[in-house]
């Protein structure tokens, strides 16, 4: 399936100074929501799947459905990634599958007994050691690569130590340089679902101008950006859901973010949201229907009308006839020259 090297799509944003969201998917619905979203607003899109999607489709299944995605649009740049892989080797089954991007989240020691959400951070060095090892082998294949320095985490959480859990910008410029990855997480204070704040966001944002300084060539992820829209939280509430004090990262923060040197957006929560408060919706008005066509139907339109706004928001809109996506083989040669020593 002729997919979209990440590399190149964000290379584009940056020099056109926009933002492409990057929305995770779990199941056919998702996918037709997203890539309609995209067809509908004509912009550049990444899809990603965590280590759970994939065991959640049983891998096959998520490769046919992206398969289908592109044949029905082949007229989008579009990226699939793998989000947060843990190590070499579930990197190395995402591209087998055809994955045009992989992320190695060597911030975090995944590989020990520890319960999810308790691994431990890794050192510097250890996170150069692990991010090079994917590098090295995903750009053999002209596949992308993301990595992430400094840990997720709530600025105004009252057990961080912040200075540890954000990105350091003076070791930005030299992990991108000692690992070669094409994308970079920047820890700025947000935090994954949907109660990443108690009170007002407060993110980083001259960090993200700090580092775009000290690597002008790589591009900037931004996790855990769903903005939590409260008229979304208001209907799962209203229909039965049970979601008080949920809080996201404003789309005025985000359109900041972008300008001061983010591409990517991670965006997973607001998509749920969506999905329950439309499946909600119509279980309380209708509790006579058992079609499942009936509430995943409207979730899939709710969902594919929020990530639309989204790509209207991040200014992707418009851009998806900027180029012509790359081959893996042409950036497999691209890599290749780089890594070359020079004559
Ligand atoms: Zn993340």
């Amino acid at each position: 399936m002729p997919l979209c090297p990440m590399r190149q799509m964000l290379d584009q944003a940056r020099k056109r100074h926009y933002g492409v969201g990057a929305y995770n998917v779990n199941n056919m619905e998702q996918i037709q929501a997203i890539i309609g979203a995209a067809g509908e607003t004509q912009s550049p899109v990444i899809i990603q799947a965590s280590r759970g999607a994939l065991e959640y489709t049983n891998l096959i299944y998520l490769k046919h459905l992206m398969a289908a995605a592109v044949e029905e649009h082949p007229e989008l740049p579009i990226v699939l990634h793998l989000d947060h892989g843990p190590n070499l080797k579930l990197c190395q089954e995402a591209i087998g599958l055809g994955f045009t991007s992989v992320m190695i989240d060597g911030s975090i020691d995944y590989d020990t007994k520890t319960p999810e959400g308790k691994h431990p951070a890794r050192s510097f060095e250890d996170n150069i050691r692990v991010t090079k090892e994917v590098v090295d082998y995903a750009h053999q294949f002209g596949v992308s690569v993301e990595g992430e320095l400094g840990t997720l985490g709530g600025i105004e959480e009252d057990t961080h130590t912040d200075k540890v859990l954000l990105t350091e910008p003076a070791q930005v410029e030299e992990f991108c340089k000692r690992t070669g990855v094409d994308a970079l997480a920047l820890a700025i204070g947000t935090s994954h679902g949907a109660y990443k704040f108690k009170h007002e966001p407060i993110l980083a944002l001259d960090l993200i101008s700090e580092c775009r300084k000290r690597a002008p060539n790589t591009s900037f992820v931004m996790h855990g950006s769903s903005s939590v829209p409260q008229e979304l939280i208001a209907e799962v509430n209203k229909y039965g859901g049970k979601m008080p004090g949920a809080m996201g990262v404003p789309i005025s923060s985000i359109q900041e973010a972008v300008k001061r040197g983010i591409q990517k957006i991670n965006v997973d929560t607001d998509g749920r949201l969506a999905v329950t408060a439309a499946i909600r919706k119509v279980f309380t008005e209708k509790p006579a229907e058992f079609d499942p066509r009936k509430y995943l139907g409207p979730a899939r339109d709710s969902l594919q009308k929020l990530i639309a706004s989204k790509m209207r928001d991040f200014g992707t809109a418009g851009h998806a006839g900027d180029y012509k996506p790359k081959s893996l083989r042409a950036m497999k040669n691209l890599y290749a020259k780089q890594a070359a020593p020079a004559q």
